[in-house]
């Protein structure tokens, strides 16, 4: 099906009159943690394509040993996890070493899941690919190498030391090393495109292709943010990306290898409880209207008297907890009569404004937890579905104490995917000396260093972002208090 969009793809590029000769160079996104495992006759039929023939007419079942794709979706090795674990020492280990503990929708559980339950078929694997170096790898006609932020999605990718680490490996099946091949970085040049591609679809012989990655990794290039900004997404679910100068440990989170700084980290929470309570509150309180729901939120004031919610109906990610609980004014920890709250407040205003300061407090504390430093320069871009309500972003502003900023592009993760195509071919033209990038004729002279990601895609993109809420004035006197409240409620929730 994934080689089959592919021809479709192109083939629609072409029939709208893209002129593909024009392609410098190739990046991509896809989907994170899922898994695609080569046959020997697959390798070979890759390296040699007909461009007389679709490309899943050559490509097809018998390319691959494992027919079914297991992808993030899948939660069938829990019982991988414990092991993998296990043989390495325990949780804290793995989430040092890979910056995740181990996740059943992880590619090293999945793997070993298939390495014990089809063992003949693990055999048969001559390597194994997650789907962005698998896309990277029809480009290439020969397999890609994983890069570096995907691989931190499988449980067996050290992130300090940037290669796999031996002891998950050997937790999770035996041979795995030459069954991945060695990492690259994600802004990497990994070859030219294949033949097949030149033939059929006119791309230039020296149309150059950079590593793929994962789709989270791609958007947070795709938002060519600053250091001190923070990426809020309110889709379906709700999560939050930043740039980490240091690996901090953190076991609801994950910490990946950051795709465009070499040395870096991108820290990226996910929250249960967001859009999803929100839908139910709008539906409940508000007739299915947000702009009901807004007209709710925006007549009660900052702080909401004293009124405070956390509905954490299913069991929230990071903390580890799950209930709903409200605080009027004078509910405290004081008390176990008076910690369990109240029942329900007194109106629906009331409600809707606990309900969205509830959540983006509990982000915020948990941001903090994870190392992310707010200061003045703070700055939050907002994405996702809910980034279009201006009520809700100015609560996240006077939660944060920041300014909140729109991209005016959307699809950050296929412009990331451009973008570091771009990146790595101006990389391209100075000479890399032990990982550092000189002007050719001019190594040795630090002045001939090149541009960062940032400063070099920024001169493409000068007005991406646009300015929707700013800060009240009093918002830190009334949060800072609300921060230290939310933490006394959530020790009564982890009690109950
Ligand atoms: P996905 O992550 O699947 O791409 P979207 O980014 O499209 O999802 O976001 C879907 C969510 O956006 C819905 O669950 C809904 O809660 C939310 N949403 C859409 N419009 C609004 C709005 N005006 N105000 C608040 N939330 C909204």
């Amino acid at each position: 099906m994934w080689v089959k969009a592919v021809d479709i793809v192109l083939d629609h590029m072409v029939m709208q009159g893209s002129d593909l000769s024009t392609v410098a160079a190739i990046g991509g996104s896809a989907q994170q943690h899922g898994s695609l495992y080569w046959s020997h006759h697959g390798i070979h039929t890759l390296k040699n394509l007909d461009p007389e023939k679709f490309l899943h007419v050559q490509l097809d079942d018998s390319a691959f040993t494992v027919k079914r794709t297991p992808i993030w979706m899948d939660s069938s090795t829990e019982k991988q996890c414990i092991e993998m674990e296990t043989a390495i020492g325990g949780r804290t280990k793995m989430v040092s070493i890979t910056g995740s503990k181990c996740y059943a929708r992880f590619t090293g559980p999945q793997i070993r899941k298939i390495y014990q339950e089809r063992p003949h078929v693990y055999e048969e694997t001559k390597r194994i690919s997650l789907v962005s170096s698998f896309l990277a790898s029809v480009f290439l006609c020969d397999i890609a190498p994983i890069d570096y932020g995907d691989a931190s999605g499988m449980n067996l990718f050290d992130i300090k030391m940037k290669n796999w680490s031996a002891q998950c490996l050997n937790a999770c099946a035996p041979d795995l090393y030459e069954r991945l091949g060695k990492p690259v970085p994600t802004s990497t040049i990994i070859g030219n495109v294949g033949n097949f591609f030149v033939h059929r679809f006119g791309f230039p012989v020296d149309c150059k292709v950079t590593a793929f990655t994962g789709d989270n990794l791609s958007a947070l290039s795709g938002m060519v943010v600053e250091q001190d900004c923070l990426v809020m997404s309110l889709g379906t679910s709700d999560t939050l990306i930043m740039n980490l100068k240091e690996q901090v440990h953190l076991e609801g989170g994950h910490v990946l290898c950051h795709p465009t700084e070499l040395n870096h980290f991108m820290g990226l929470l996910c929250f249960r409880n967001g859009s999803l309570v929100r839908d139910d509150f709008n539906k409940t309180e508000a007739n299915c209207d947000w702009a009901k729901f807004n007209e709710l939120l925006d007549s009660t004031p900052r702080g909401n008297h004293g009124n405070m919610a956390l509905h954490l109906r299913s069991v929230e990610i990071i903390p580890n907890i799950k209930g709903v609980l409200r605080w009027n004014r004078n509910n405290s920890r004081k008390s176990k009569e008076s910690s369990k709250g109240v029942q329900k407040f007194l109106s629906p205003q009331t409600e809707v404004r606990a309900l969205i300061e509830g959540q983006m407090i509990h982000k915020r504390a948990v941001a903090e937890d994870m190392g992310f430093h707010f200061g003045r320069n703070t700055k939050i871009i907002a994405t996702g579905g809910a980034s279009v309500n201006k009520s809700i972003l100015q609560v996240i502003s006077d939660v944060f104490n920041a300014t909140v900023f729109v991209q005016n592009k959307s699809e950050a993760a296929l412009f990331g995917a451009a973008f570091r195509a771009k990146y790595a071919l101006y990389l391209n033209s100075f000479k890399n000396v032990n990982g550092t990038y000189y002007e050719e004729s001019l190594i040795g002279k630090e002045s001939t260093r090149p541009l960062s990601y940032r400063d070099y895609i920024i001169q493409y993109i000068p007005h991406h972002l646009q300015l929707l809420c700013e800060p009240s004035k009093d918002c830190d006197q009334i949060y800072s208090p609300m921060l230290e409240r939310y933490r006394d409620m959530s020790i009564v929730l982890a009690k109950v």
